[in-house]
């Protein structure tokens, strides 16, 4: 039986991690469950999936947990240092699906102690990309990527020698307002930029569709998890979303990936790596398909783009930066506080004035990005007060 732990349980990969080990139950056994608000959610996964412990992120919800506990044998906790207790429990494979910089600390500990990593939280690698590869050499631990082009890259990589590729390409939906007027965009509002043309996520990773900052974030992701450098890294605009990603080698050959926009074969694929299982998704029909589109992105509709460029050019802690303004914007987007071009801006202003800041040759380590989180979202808020 694998033991394996779930980071993150609630959210939208967590769901769909859970719905493919609910199809083999007897394979496995469940040590932690993790969540945060969602505690109704939290606590019924727990129970139907006989965990042995289940955390949330909020303390002060840890009442409302042992209630909806109760009379199971499942072990309740609440807080960051209950979050690390569970991630360091012995297991095979553990799911990193928290949302934001928040998955770093759990999913190094994971790393530390020697269990393979299922890396779905894309902003462990932006903002500490060099620290978590290093953390899995030294341990001996393994990082297999769950973002849908990682995963694809990482298939097309499969019996290659990664030496010989010389391109990638990552594609993007374009999001909700790839075919709005650009001068539409300062007046889109939350409930707009939440729905995705063709992936059913969370609502954060969807909005961050529509700006491409979340493809800018995959960008960086490429750049650390493969060590492709900038220049061999493409975006293009793919409205289908069934071309996740194509490697290019040096004898000129583009090696694909298609496959539904199904997180659940990225997922099931870390899962059952390295051998592949059955998967409940869509075969797909090109014939009836027909037609797949590429085109550039529009550099002035995708200003994220650019700025991962700045990033990945900068390196050190400009990435915990660049995160951790984008996180900032998008609550401030989310709050009212600032329209969908003004949340580009945002970022922009605060690449441009904490990068440097933050360029003072630091180690990049949990507590330096900590650091640099914290005071790129003071630095926003500020901007936002003002
Ligand atoms: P969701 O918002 O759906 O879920 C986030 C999870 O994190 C929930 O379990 C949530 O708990 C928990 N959480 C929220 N805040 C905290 C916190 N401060 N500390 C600890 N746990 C917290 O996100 P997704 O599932 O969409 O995404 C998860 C990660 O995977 C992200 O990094 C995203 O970029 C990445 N990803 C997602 C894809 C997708 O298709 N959704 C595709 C590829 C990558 P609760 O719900 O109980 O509040």
């Amino acid at each position: 039986m694998r033991r394996i732990s779930i980071l993150g349980a609630t959210g939208s990969i967590g769901q769909n991690t859970l719905d493919l080990i609910g199809r083999a139950r007897a394979d496995y056994h469940v040590v932690a469950l993790t969540g945060a608000g969602n505690i109704a959610q939290l606590a019924a996964d727990a129970i139907a999936f006989n965990a042995e412990i289940a955390v949330t992120a909020h303390p002060e919800r840890l009442n409302d947990l042992r209630d909806a506990l109760a009379g199971s044998s499942v072990e309740a906790a609440a807080g960051e240092a209950a979050l690390i207790e569970a991630a360091s429990r012995p297991a095979d494979w553990i799911m990193s699906a928290i949302v934001g910089v928040a998955g770093l600390a759990p999913g190094m500990a994971a790393l530390q102690n020697g269990s393979t990593l299922a890396l779905a939280n894309k902003e462990s690698l932006v903002t500490a990309g060099p620290l978590l590869l290093a953390t899995a050499k030294a341990r001996g631990a393994r990082i297999l990527p769950v973002d849908s082009e990682h995963s694809a890259v990482f298939q097309a990589l499969v019996g290659e020698d990664i030496a010989e590729a010389n391109r990638v390409i990552i594609t993007a939906s374009g999001g909700a307002f790839r075919d709005w007027p650009l001068a539409d965009l300062a007046h889109a509002t939350v409930e707009q930029a939440s729905s995705h043309p063709n992936w059913t996520m969370g609502q954060r990773i969807t909005i961050d569709s529509a700006s491409m900052f979340n493809k800018a974030l995959e960008v960086i992701e490429t750049k650390e998890f493969f060590g492709f450098s900038p220049d061999q890294i493409e975006v293009l605009v793919h409205p289908q979303s069934l071309v996740h990603a194509l490697v290019g080698f040096r004898d000129g050959a583009l090696m694909a990936h298609v496959g539904p926009p199904d997180m659940r074969h990225a997922i099931g694929y870390a899962l059952h790596w390295p051998i592949r299982r059955d998967l409940p998704v869509e075969r797909l029909d090109l014939a009836q398909i027909g037609t797949l589109e590429f085109s550039a992105p529009d550099v002035a509709r995708y200003p994220a783009l650019g700025m991962a460029r700045q990033v990945m050019d900068a390196g050190g802690l400009s990435g915990a930066v660049f995160n951790a303004a984008k996180e900032r914007a998008l609550d401030h987007f989310i709050a009212g506080h600032v329209d969908f071009v003004g949340m580009s801006q945002q970022v922009s202003r605060a690449l441009d004035v904490m990068g440097p800041q933050m360029a003072d040759g630091s180690d990049v380590t949990l507590e330096t990005v900590a650091r640099a989180d914290h005071l790129t979202r003071q630095h926003l808020d500020q901007q936002v007060a003002a």
